[in-house]
């Protein structure tokens, strides 16, 4: 019995001490930004995914989506909302998202208008710029993706997400 309290304590203060370090560690990446009006911390998602850390290359590649496609998309419709950003295999495989997805790079967004009238317009900009390689929608929110190291394959699908 003392036992088994002994390691249920054990336990909680490790949950306890692990949670305060991921949560110390998402702070101080919340001051990051990757562009005027994207935060790293937006891409992350670590309230949910404490392991989801990026790495010098996904930085990279994120920063080139928000200077290439976010900022200006941001300029067109107003503020973005950033669904889902950079995915570790981990996140990935617990979102059902495919084996080989852009997210675990850092080369893709799921992203929404802050203002949901906008979505057509992001639709619109999107399908027209030039960085743009994949562009999959859903009902109010969209998949983009770039890629940093090669040329875009301007693939669109609108609807593809029911
Ligand atoms: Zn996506």
């Amino acid at each position: 019995m003392e036992n088994t309290q002994l390691n249920d304590i054990r336990q909680s203060s490790h949950l306890t001490a692990s949670s305060e370090a991921a949560l110390s560690h998402s702070n101080e990446l919340d001051g990051l930004r990757l562009s005027p009006h994207f935060k790293l911390s937006e891409f992350l998602n670590l309230e949910k995914h404490p392991d989801n850390l990026p790495t010098p290359q996904v930085l990279f590649n994120l920063k080139y989506g928000c200077q290439y496609l976010l900022e200006p998309a941001r300029r067109e419709v107003g503020a973005i909302i950033v669904n889902s950003g950079y995915r570790n295999e981990a996140y990935n495989r617990q979102v059902g998202g495919v084996r080989n997805s852009q997210h675990l790079l850092g080369q893709a967004a799921d992203i929404r208008p802050k203002d949901p009238q906008q979505f057509q317009r992001l639709v619109d900009f999107l399908r027209t710029c030039d960085y743009t390689d994949q562009l999959l929608t859903g009902p109010g929110w969209l998949h983009i993706s770039w890629t940093p190291f090669s040329s875009p394959r301007h693939y669109i699908r609108i609807g593809y997400y029911k």
